[in-house]
């Protein structure tokens, strides 16, 4: 008999106290679109049962099997999960399959977990784990021992309203919140490494992800922007948007280039792009930037350098890797899938008219100071004029 059904575990979600049944209805949610985005039409229900989410595929679901769980791996919020057969609630049968199921499987210890919603079952879940754990000791006559608390191989029957589900391997899932839950921020895309990984760090708390993108075309190519829609292309599968808005950054860069000293330059650039940033996100309604700054990275990461920068706008700067480690990174970069596209070589805005010796550490003065020399409301405002707002699909 194939698994039909997923049963799905959450764990932060139940701590939530009053608000639990909004995380778990955004959850719910989140797992049908998800569904619908990797596998079409392939289940019956979403729902809650007692302390987890129950998924009913149909056929198209289980000719899909990958696919389905691919949306599962894709979803914020989900601790771990399972698939698992249904049977009739018949105690002889229930037994007699979680033998079929456990009998080959490489393990010491086991134990079995009944969770019982149907109140009417004539056994209470203690007595059923009983039964069964017994039968199925009984059956490797020695070979196997009994662990409650923290056995190799679980096996997991559920009594819910008409019928049983039993599952064996609970997996692991994503974790985190549901996105949805956290509000909106706005990402500033960079093509490299840092910047997806920093989006998936928000997401991974709930927070619907908006992107900005910096550009220099036509001095820069085409593929720099390419190279973000791609990523972001990757970052999507973990929400279901996709909103970038392209900004065309070479005029201001031009004026920056001829008014202000070189080596603060690309300070000038980050504050400006904050700035910018800033507006985008009130538009969107987002309350937060995120950049990928991990400290000493790079010269423009130094503290005083993130400092200055940081002036430049009101609004939170969210940077989740600012005390991560390049090679941390690239793991987790792997790991979600970007590693592969953030590799590709590309121009980033800011290494064009590069400074020969770029400030590392920065006084707030003098950059303040610097960008007297600069109209910006007027530059923010021209910019803004230029801004294009994409949808990736
Ligand atoms: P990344 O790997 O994300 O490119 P990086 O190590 O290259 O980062 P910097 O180039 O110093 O670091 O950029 C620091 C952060 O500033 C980036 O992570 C990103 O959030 C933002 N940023 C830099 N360039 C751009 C750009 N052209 N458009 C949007 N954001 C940018
Ligand atoms: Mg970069």
């Amino acid at each position: 008999m194939q698994p039909d059904h997923i049963l799905i575990h959450y764990g932060e979600i139940s701590l939530k106290g009053k608000n639990r049944n909004y995380f778990e209805a955004q959850l719910i949610k989140n797992i049908k679109s998800q569904l619908n985005a990797f596998a079409p039409s392939s289940f019956e229900f979403v729902k809650k049962i007692s302390g987890a989410i129950l998924v009913k595929l149909n056929k198209n679901g289980l000719a899909n099997i990958e696919e389905v769980e691919q949306a599962i791996l894709h979803t914020f919020g989900i601790v771990n999960y399972s698939f698992a057969t249904s049977l009739e609630q018949d105690l002889e049968k229930i037994k007699a399959f979680c033998w079929d199921l456990i009998k080959d499987k490489e393990f010491q210890t086991f134990r079995v977990t009944c969770q019982r919603s149907k109140k009417e079952f004539p056994l209470h879940s203690g007595e059923i784990e009983r039964e069964i754990g017994g039968h199925l000791f009984e059956k490797f006559a020695g070979q196997k021992a009994v662990n409650l608390k923290n056995p190799d191989c679980e096996c997991f029957v559920a009594i819910i309203n008409d019928y049983a589900l039993v599952s064996l391997d609970k997996k692991k899932g994503l974790g985190g919140l549901p996105v949805g839950t956290g509000g909106r921020a706005l990402v500033l895309m960079s093509g490299g490494f840092d910047s997806p990984v920093a989006a998936f760090s928000v997401l991974r708390r709930g927070v619907t992800t908006r992107f900005v993108h910096f550009h220099s075309m036509p001095y820069t190519s085409k593929a720099s922007l390419e190279k973000v829609t791609d990523l972001i292309k990757v970052l999507k599968k973990y929400q279901s948007s996709g909103i970038l808005y392209s900004v065309p950054f070479a005029d201001a860069q031009k004026e920056i280039m001829l008014s202000c000293p070189e080596s603060l330059r690309i300070i000038l650039y980050r504050r400006l792009m904050l700035k910018v940033a800033q507006e985008i996100a009130s538009r969107e309604r987002a309350l937060a930037l995120v950049t990928g700054d991990s400290i000493g990275q790079v010269a423009s990461q130094t503290l005083e350098n993130i400092f200055a920068v940081s002036q430049a706008c009101d609004m939170p700067i969210f940077r989740p890797l600012i005390g991560t480690d390049k090679e941390e990174i690239m793991n987790i970069a792997k790991a979600i899938g970007t590693y592969d596209l953030s590799k590709l070589p590309h121009d980033d805005c800011c290494t064009r008219l590069m400074p020969k010796k770029p400030e590392t550490r920065a006084k707030l003065l003098n950059v303040l100071e610097a960008e007297k020399a600069l109209d910006i409301p007027k530059m923010i405002k021209e910019i803004l004029g230029k801004v294009e707002k994409l949808k990736i699909q």
